[in-house]
């Protein structure tokens, strides 16, 4: 299983960022190591003092495609999740600043977190999607996915001229404005649509 994830995909947070608007999505993988596992406390690594949250829609493939269609897209997932894409800030900018790749600021081990799943049906329109991220109940991220900049279908479609699509691969689809860093103690909770699919503590 991979995690193919998409940068700069909403306007607000290039601003942010101080970003230029891409020609094309900005894609990276994380390994499937990147996961965090369920249930479980997420412990920021000892290279980074300045790790931040990245709350994102997830997509779940279920099964194998390549060079997709935008029309048939919605064929290849079921399941709509949220996570987060956790990325060492400091260590990022240093490997921009450089031209290097960003794989050890954002595929180090617990990068990488993975909501509950729901299932598409349960959507009117996957392009209306709501959700937002809390952090010690308090709302830092919040965001609607007709805000992206590339839709769900199109990202499918872009990525698998890439990458070989397989059922399990999972798409972190860009994170919206309000990103920022995580403290000891910090509690994250994300959700879509008003129902809660993640909650973490952060050690
Ligand atoms: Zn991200």
């Amino acid at each position: 299983m991979k995690i193919i994830c998409i940068g700069r995909n909403y306007t607000d947070h290039i601003t942010e960022l101080q970003n230029e608007k891409p020609e094309d999505p900005v894609v990276f993988i994380k390994p499937d190591s990147a996961v965090l596992p369920k249930e479980q406390d997420f412990y920021i690594p000892e290279f980074s003092n300045d790790v931040h949250y990245e709350v994102e829609v997830l997509v779940k493939i279920k099964k194998v495609g390549k060079h997709i269609d935008e029309k048939f897209a919605n064929k290849y997932y079921d399941e709509i999740g949220l996570g987060i894409d956790f990325t060492a800030r400091d260590l990022q900018s240093k490997l921009k600043e450089k031209g290097l790749p960003w794989e050890k600021a954002k595929g180090f081990d617990g990068s990488a977190v993975i909501g509950e799943w729901l299932p598409k049906t349960n959507f009117k329109d996957i392009n209306n999607i709501s959700f937002n991220l809390s952090k010690n109940d308090e709302v830092v991220q919040i965001g609607d996915t007709s805000l992206m900049l590339w839709k769900i279908d199109e990202l499918i479609s872009y990525v698998s001229k890439y990458f070989m699509l397989k059922k399990g691969d999972i798409i972190f689809t860009g994170t919206p404005a309000g990103v920022g860093r995580v403290m000891p103690n910090d509690y994250l909770s994300g959700s879509l649509e008003g129902k809660e699919l993640f909650s973490l503590k952060i050690k």
